[in-house]
């Protein structure tokens, strides 16, 4: 099993409507699942969320952590791939 960092989220990222959910225990994950890898604190590595497949770790799911209250979300963009700047002088 592996162990994926996620990242903090952004100042004023969190739509006022989304859903952060709360890690009360410490010591406890806020979810539990059955897939490969385990999602961890970007702050302190605390574990929040357990045994889950990547797919289910979209942008809607947001964790507070119960130790260091960082805001963590897994990835960084909802199905879209951010296009890249040209690179100077090459291919348009
Ligand atoms: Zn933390």
């Amino acid at each position: 099993m592996a162990s994926i960092k996620m990242r903090a989220i952004r100042e004023g990222e969190v739509p006022p409507d989304g859903g952060t959910a709360l890690q009360e225990d410490a010591d406890r994950p806020v979810f539990n699942g059955n897939g490969p890898d385990d999602y961890i604190c970007v702050k302190c590595d605390n574990v929040l969320a357990h045994a889950m497949h990547p797919i289910q770790m979209t942008k809607k799911v947001r964790v507070k952590c119960g130790v260091c209250s960082t805001i963590n979300v897994a990835v960084e963009v909802d199905g879209e791939v951010p296009r890249r700047p040209a690179w100077p002088g090459g291919r348009g």
